[in-house]
């Protein structure tokens, strides 16, 4: 089965950074290693195509840290290995992240394709519909203006989604979106498996043949079941004065 990885920050800091979303350049190349060797590794709309596709893996950063280019980069070139990179439009230019030209410079590479990842990292749960509305487009914009090329691909901040903002992505013009475990699972919700710095190699494997995200995907929708029943339970608590519950509430 296929999976998706999600990298963020390729370096060592002496103290974790928030999240566990370091990894080190010797386990990130020989992570990359053991993807050469026993997966197959695409871009990642090739998922959206060919979904059951036995050992296909794709590989996406988020957040668009500096890191991506001056060492991610080599690493992925060395093997040949494509890249999403979904970038947050309001990090450009700051600290530690991309500057406009090293976005440009990473754009124009045949390896890379530049994505959305919102304008600013907002939780969009707890948007409005137009304040979601606007990240959607304007990181749109932006992204495409310092690229120069069309900007189609999402993935959501903190993975988070649900039904109505995947639509919500549709009628923005987005072709494809991606989550970490949240949403349906559908076109505007594919889910990813995120990597930190905690991930041997063994739990690496597990994480990229597919296995990992079986066991996740299954606790997930447990946990929602639970969350359905429990919202029922409340529902019904509430009901319980106007009359008798029946057995089919
Ligand atoms: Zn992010």
């Amino acid at each position: 089965m296929h999976s998706i990885l999600v990298y963020h920050t390729i370096s060592s800091p002496p103290t974790p950074l928030p999240g566990d979303i370091d990894i080190s350049p010797d386990r990130f190349e020989q992570q990359l290693h053991w993807l050469s060797r026993h997966r197959n590794v695409v871009k990642l709309e090739r998922t959206l195509l060919a979904p059951k596709q036995p050992r296909t893996t794709a590989i996406t950063f988020d957040d668009g840290f500096r890191d991506n280019l001056t060492v991610a980069l080599p690493l992925l070139e060395k093997f040949q290995f494509p890249m999403t990179l979904f970038v947050v439009a309001d990090y450009v230019g700051r600290k530690n992240y991309l500057t406009r030209d090293e976005l440009l410079e990473l754009s124009s590479h045949p390896l890379i394709t530049i994505a959305s990842h919102g304008f600013s990292h907002r939780h969009f749960n707890l948007l409005t519909a137009d304040r979601a509305r606007f990240e959607l487009i304007e990181s749109r914009l932006f992204l495409s203006t310092i690229t120069r090329k069309e900007v189609t691909l999402l993935a959501w901040p903190f993975g988070e989604c649900n039904r109505s903002l995947e639509k919500l992505a549709e009628d923005c013009g987005y072709y494809a979106a991606w989550s970490v475990w949240k949403g349906t699972n559908g076109r505007f919700s594919r889910w990813r498996v995120p990597l930190g710095r905690n991930d041997n190699l063994l739990r690496f494997m597990a994480k990229a043949n597919g296995v990992y995200a079986l066991t996740k995907a299954q606790w997930h929708r447990l946990k929602d079941d639970e969350d359905l029943e429990i919202s029922q339970a409340q529902v019904s608590k509430h009901r319980v004065p106007q009359g008798r519950l029946s057995a089919s509430e």
